[in-house]
């Protein structure tokens, strides 16, 4: 049984779908019991969505999505903008 600590350090991988059917398994009960980490959760699922929209929201400054990028590339990493990823 994961806690805390744990779950909150693989949320992101949670999101990404780099987590074996275990490791994903014990979040999701650890969620249903831990309204902090589902707290959490929530934030970064509402946060990923706001991000993956921003690096794609043509009214934002280049320079300023380049720095999004930099932070959540990781998250964003599986529909990868090749505009934001070259030349740097
Ligand atoms: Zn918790």
């Amino acid at each position: 049984m994961a806690d805390c600590n744990e779950t909150l350090a693989e949320i992101w991988r949670f999101f990404d779908d780099q987590l074996s059917d275990a490791a994903r398994a014990d979040i999701e009960s650890h969620l249903g019991e831990c309204t902090d980490c589902l707290q959490a959760f929530d934030f970064y699922a509402e946060l990923k969505t706001v991000v993956a929209k921003s690096v794609r929201d043509d009214t934002i400054p280049e320079s300023l999505r380049i720095k999004i990028f930099e932070c959540f590339g990781d998250v964003l990493a599986e529909d990868d903008d090749p505009e934001l990823t070259s030349g740097s």
